[in-house]
């Protein structure tokens, strides 16, 4: 996969003020007030920064948590895991695989078939909804 890696000042100019402090700067937005974490349409989440496709709504599920949650990556190379021990507690940061955005965290509390849970900040996402039918049946 190619990399991307752009100065800070770029992504501050790409990104509104918010996307940026989640992505680039390993932000947390308030449970309950992202824009997908009750999103339920079909279709895949993308990387805000950079576009790199990262989950699939057939993958995510309602978990109870405020944030869009997910059992698996669109593939598992679209994204990085690595240990953070900020704020006095142990857990595995995710991150973009192309462009290293912070993206959230993954826990070993999800449902079957991974028995994971990617809590992932709705403002590292952009939904894009998947072909209507009518364009399928073409
Ligand atoms: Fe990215």
């Amino acid at each position: 996969m190619d990399k991307v890696d752009k100065p800070d000042g770029e992504w501050r100019q790409c990104l509104s003020r918010e996307e940026y402090e989640i992505t680039r700067k390993k932000g947390t937005e308030r449970a309950f007030t992202g824009r997908y974490w009750n999103h339920k349409e079909a279709g895949i989440y993308k990387c805000v920064c950079c576009g790199n496709d990262l989950f699939g709504s057939e993958t995510k599920f309602d978990s109870g948590s405020g944030w869009p949650s997910f059992y698996a990556p669109a593939a598992e190379t679209n994204v990085d895991t690595q240990a953070d021990r900020s704020h006095f507690m142990e857990r595995t940061e995710v991150t973009c695989g192309r462009c290293g955005a912070h993206l959230g965290h993954v826990f070993d509390d999800g449902p079957e078939p991974t028995g994971l849970r990617y809590c992932i900040n709705s403002l590292a996402l952009r939904f894009v909804p998947a072909p209507s039918g009518r364009a399928e049946e073409k």
